[in-house]
């Protein structure tokens, strides 16, 4: 079955209070099974999750990391106050939030947004993801899966994709184990992280701009069975354990 790609048209900009559902509803005619992908800035924006630069009173914390980055220290304690840890602070703070996720300067974002305010991350993407899912059953009586996403730098790769930092009516991972190739190998190892291939086709939709397009809706995507385990345990996750280890220097 061909899958379908459909850029959400004509949203407003988001503010805060917005019934982003209602309003993704009134342009899309959603089917049972589509996967709907939001960009995090405008559920945070709708939501409120922005700070004001100038509210900002930087610690004694920031202003050390701000002054080896070369950041506005009221910027980079916004990050600090997304953090929940630190992992890397020059060239660029990479922290890791209360969901999970690790990322550049806590997904912090200053671009989409007036002047002297910044879009944070949802604190709660699953619970972003869930709540959008619920509000278009409500609203469509449709059952759709939803991805919350957000454009991220890659460790070993320039170039930014999207990810998913929050999901709901799927798992994150499409577990291959157990399954067999075309020569019959059982295969041992392979995890599929479906939520993240679908929200970097979905940024590449987005765009990083002006494009005004912060929805895409795939149609026609199969469905899976896996896992929700997409961090690592502290135990698994070698590269984080290294970055603390040198972090310590
Ligand atoms: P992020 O990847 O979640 O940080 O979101 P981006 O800032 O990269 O924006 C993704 C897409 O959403 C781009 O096409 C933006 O132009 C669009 N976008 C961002 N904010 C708004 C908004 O308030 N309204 C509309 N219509 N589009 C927006
Ligand atoms: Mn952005
Ligand atoms: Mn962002
Ligand atoms: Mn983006």
């Amino acid at each position: 079955m061909d899958i379908q790609v459909i850029g959400v048209q004509d949203l407003p900009l988001i503010q805060r209070g917005d019934d982003l559902p209602a309003l993704i509803c009134e342009r899309v005619a959603f089917e049972d099974g589509d996967i709907l992908t939001v960009a995090s800035s405008v559920y945070s924006k709708a939501k409120g999750f922005t700070r004001e630069l100038a509210a900002i009173v930087p610690g004694a914390e920031a202003m050390r990391i701000a002054a080896k980055t070369k950041e506005d220290p009221r910027f980079v304690q916004a990050v600090l106050d997304s953090s929940t840890d630190i992992l890397l602070e020059y060239p660029f703070i990479l922290s890791e939030l209360p969901s999970g996720h690790i990322g550049v300067r806590a997904g912090v974002d200053h671009s989409n947004i007036e002047d002297g305010r910044l879009i944070v991350l949802p604190p709660d993407p699953m619970g972003a993801a869930a709540e959008l899912r619920d509000a278009i059953h409500r609203i469509t009586g449709k059952d759709v899966r939803v991805i919350v996403t957000d454009t991220c730098g890659r460790a070993f790769r320039r170039g930014q994709t999207g990810i998913a930092i929050g999901w709901a009516g799927m798992t994150a991972i499409d577990d291959y184990r157990g399954d067999t190739d075309l020569f019959g190998h059982v295969l041992e190892i392979t995890e599929e992280a479906v939520v993240d291939e679908i929200a970097a086709f979905a940024n590449f939709v987005m765009g990083e701009s002006h494009q005004g397009v912060p929805a895409v809706v795939f149609r026609n995507c199969r469905t899976w069975n896996g896992h929700d385990n997409v961090y690592f345990t502290r135990e698994e996750d070698v590269v984080r354990a290294a970055l603390k280890e040198n972090k310590k220097d």
